[in-house]
């Protein structure tokens, strides 16, 4: 920071930025929010603080992409039961709460002076900070993986060109091809996402008449997300084309060759014409660099608040945070958020506000029709997210309700991109 921008910071309570950003002098005196990440998480939390505090807060948005492409229903997109634009979002309809939007990334957070460098070196004063910046991809947790090595195996696990990469390799299959995905290890984002991922994988196959193709699946945990649902589907639609092999079975994941094309194991070695690496995964660089992880690479949080258990002007939201129960989603990312943002009002307007209440539902498609979903209610309980109710869709269920469950999913998708964005 140079000499010029510390004073300008020093300034009563002053609104440090570019041109774009300059506020109006009575705005100056305003507590000031600031945001880093426009997901679900981040995007939720600016609209709904902005919104909801009436003006009386200053609310900054830190997102780099002027574009949002959603992870969530990217399986769908793959499965071609979504087009590509369905998926992408821009932030327009955030300006009319008053959110500031900055497309830049945030470089450093300095928790001392309560303040966040971006890239360009404008620096932004906080008197509260959201850091919601999703994943990294812990790339060298499966051996011969590296982002380069995503260019020709691509983890398709952050969305945009990974997501249209692996649609291109798999809309270029001949039949008799191999795909080996190799799942990742808990915890991850989205549970159930790699499992509706093989069964959209499927689909595709199946519908160009592929009889002699397989989909080889490693897993480096026993057991996964909706199990029996996903067991009980793949042998009803697409039988003897999908192997899930659990650790027991392959002996361990030893490695990919790009190069070659190759996966081996301890106790195989795979050629194949696909191959998926989803890796291992960690709370986002900025949240990480800022002291908010703990040993495991993500961030401990408070559970009444979602504030960060490291720094009592932090709140961290979504996949990047350690949320108990909930799992990694866009559906919690957007619950947490609304907790959040009504106690950053609270605390900042001295306005009421309400015990915290958590939801999610993930729903996973396996064919046409045939949906299954999984979630739960969570409250704070013990120091953690605590399930206080949950729910999942049974085996052997009728076709009907199946459908039902699929139109349930439209509906969430339209409905939670409106509660974000517009
Ligand atoms: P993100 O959505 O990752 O958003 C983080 C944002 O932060 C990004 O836009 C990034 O550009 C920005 N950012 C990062 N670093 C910085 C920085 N330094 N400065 C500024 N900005 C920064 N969830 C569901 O609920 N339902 C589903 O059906 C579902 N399906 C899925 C399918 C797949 C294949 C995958 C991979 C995920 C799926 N998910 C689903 C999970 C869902 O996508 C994530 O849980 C959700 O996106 C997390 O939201 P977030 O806001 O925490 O992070």
């Amino acid at each position: 920071m140079n000499t010029n921008r510390r004073q300008f910071i020093g300034g009563a309570g002053a609104l440090v930025a570019t041109g774009a950003l300059a506020a109006p002098a009575i705005a100056q005196a305003k507590p000031r929010v600031v945001v880093i990440g426009g997901g679900p998480g981040g995007a939720t939390l600016a609209k709904y603080v902005a919104r909801d505090s009436q003006g009386a807060i200053h609310v900054t948005l830190i997102e780099p992409l002027k574009e949002f492409v959603t992870c969530f229903h990217s399986n769908l997109y793959l499965g071609d039961f979504r087009p590509y634009d369905s998926i992408t979002h821009n932030y327009s309809g955030l300006a009319k709460y008053g959110v500031t939007l900055v497309h830049e990334p945030a470089a450093l957070i300095n928790p001392q002076t309560k303040t966040v460098r971006l890239a360009s070196h404008t620096t932004l004063p906080y008197d509260r900070l959201v850091v919601a910046p999703g994943i990294d991809i812990k790339f060298d947790s499966v051996p011969g993986y590296s982002e380069k090595a995503s260019e020709v195996m691509p983890h398709a696990w952050k969305p945009g060109p990974q997501t249209q990469l692996l649609k291109k390799q798999l809309d270029s299959l001949e039949d008799g091809a191999t795909i080996v995905m190799i799942a990742p290890p808990n915890p991850y984002r989205c549970p159930p996402g790699p499992y509706e991922r093989v069964s959209m994988m499927a689909h595709v196959l199946k519908k160009k008449g592929h009889t002699k193709s397989r989909i080889i699946v490693l897993d480096p945990k026993p057991s996964f997300s909706k199990q029996a649902l996903f067991s009980e589907g793949w042998e009803k639609y697409y039988p003897g084309m999908i192997e899930w092999q659990d650790p027991k079975m392959h002996g361990g994941i030893k490695g990919v060759d790009p190069s070659t094309m190759t996966v081996k194991t301890d106790l195989g070695e795979y050629k194949a014409q696909l191959v998926n690496v989803i890796p291992a995964q960690m709370a986002g660089k900025i949240a990480r660099d800022a002291g908010l992880t703990n040993d495991s690479g993500w961030c401990p949080i408070k559970p009444e608040s979602m504030q960060s258990a490291k720094d009592a002007n932090i709140y961290v939201l979504g996949d990047a945070s350690i949320a108990g129960d909930m799992p990694k989603s866009a559906f919690s990312a957007n619950s947490q958020a609304k907790v959040a943002a009504m106690v950053i009002r609270g605390e900042l307007t001295k306005s009421p506000t309400f015990p915290p209440r958590y939801t999610n539902t993930c729903w996973s498609m396996i064919e046409t029709d045939d949906t299954v979903k999984v979630g739960g209610r969570y409250e704070p309980k013990d120091g953690k997210i605590a399930a206080v109710e949950t729910f999942i869709s049974k085996t052997g269920e009728d076709e009907d309700l199946r459908k039902q469950t699929q139109a349930e999913n439209m509906g969430w998708y339209q409905g939670i991109i409106a509660d974000i964005f517009a």
